[in-house]
């Protein structure tokens, strides 16, 4: 084998979420232009209920992106005691609205409100979070719909990476509504075979090791170690966790002296669910951050476009 040929299969690559989300993003405000000819301006509406602080800041990134991309963007900000009849009420009149072509009800939601609830109430053609039974079942079915935006953003990773799906080996690890489930599915809909394991899995490793494409949605920092990875494998890294310990940074960045760096200065880091020691055993791999964290914002804005166009039946 060539030298040449060796140092590439040792090298894996990056698969940098945050330029694939420029990419999209562009693409975005190029549709909301061409919708603009048109008399068109894509609307979004945004409900936060209460004042989670964590909430509040995805909220102003959903909100700022829009700006940027000639999104009109609607902050609703219910008190945390609304009741639940109030916040139907209200997304039964963002329902109707002309203006809105997109609705997203930021979770998680206060106690005293069913969330089922309240996700079932929006408009499935304004449903840009893919969480209504409708657009799950559509997905499910292979339907066209408004899908879940993390996972697409998974899709959208693999396929301007030149990842190929079908045929492939592929296992997810975690199956929450919001990333689990829809990503298997997508994976699925495109021909890969798809193994699903969560908490309840007995041998993990023994599922993992079988993975050309390892997706990884746990929460768990550092669950997927370097023996559970097969030499080659694509790794895409859902997780986003903050490490507060010295110890935990020590434990799993002892080379890396920028997050070290960051540590010292911030008091924390963050890490995804794939131990960092597992990336030389891939051929590619999302970072954390700036790996699949940096797609759902860019597929909220692309799923307000794609609502927009569908409503009015130009899709
Ligand atoms: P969740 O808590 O709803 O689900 C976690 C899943 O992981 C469950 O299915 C559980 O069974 C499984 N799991 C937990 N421990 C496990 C273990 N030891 N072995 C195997 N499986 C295990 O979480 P979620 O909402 O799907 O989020 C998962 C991670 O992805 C979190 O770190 C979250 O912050 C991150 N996330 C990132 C984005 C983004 O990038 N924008 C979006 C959503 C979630």
């Amino acid at each position: 084998m060539a030298l040449h040929d060796i140092l590439t299969r040792m090298t894996p690559k990056v698969l940098d979420g945050t330029a694939i989300a420029a990419e999209i993003k562009a693409e975005v405000r190029h549709s909301v232009e061409a919708l603009a000819h048109r008399g068109i301006v894509p609307g979004l509406a945004v409900v936060l209920v209460g004042s989670d602080p964590a909430s509040e800041v995805y909220v102003r990134n959903k909100v700022k992106s829009s700006g940027e991309l000639g999104i009109r963007s609607l902050l609703l900000t219910p008190a945390a005691d609304i009741t639940e009849a109030k916040l139907l009420a209200l997304l039964a009149e963002l329902n109707v609205c002309e203006d809105i072509d997109g609705i997203l009800v930021q979770l998680p939601l206060p106690k005293h409100i069913e969330t089922r609830r309240i996700l079932e109430a929006v408009d499935p053609g304004k449903d840009v979070d893919g969480f209504h039974p409708v657009n799950v079942g559509r997905l499910q079915i292979g339907q066209e719909s408004l899908v879940p935006c993390t996972p697409a953003g998974i899709m959208q990773v693999l396929h301007r990476s030149g990842i190929p799906i079908a045929g492939r080996d592929c296992v997810m690890v975690g199956r929450s509504d919001i990333v689990g489930k829809p990503a298997s599915t997508m994976l699925l809909n495109e021909g890969a075979t798809v193994a699903v394991c969560h908490k309840g899995t007995r041998d993990l490793a023994a599922y993992t090791q079988r993975a050309e494409i390892l997706v990884v949605a746990t929460g768990v920092p550092g669950l997927i170690q370097p023996e559970m990875v097969t030499p080659g494998a694509v790794l895409i890294d859902v997780g986003i966790n903050r490490l507060d310990r010295a110890a935990d940074v020590e434990r799993f960045f002892p080379a890396d002296e920028g997050r070290r760096a960051t540590f010292a200065k911030r008091g924390f880091v963050l890490m995804g669910d794939i131990d960092p020691r597992c990336y030389e055993r891939s051929s590619a791999y999302t970072p954390v951050p700036g790996g699949v964290g940096a797609l759902t914002i860019a597929m909220l804005m692309h799923n307000t476009v794609k609502a927009a166009r569908m409503r009015r039946g130009l899709a």
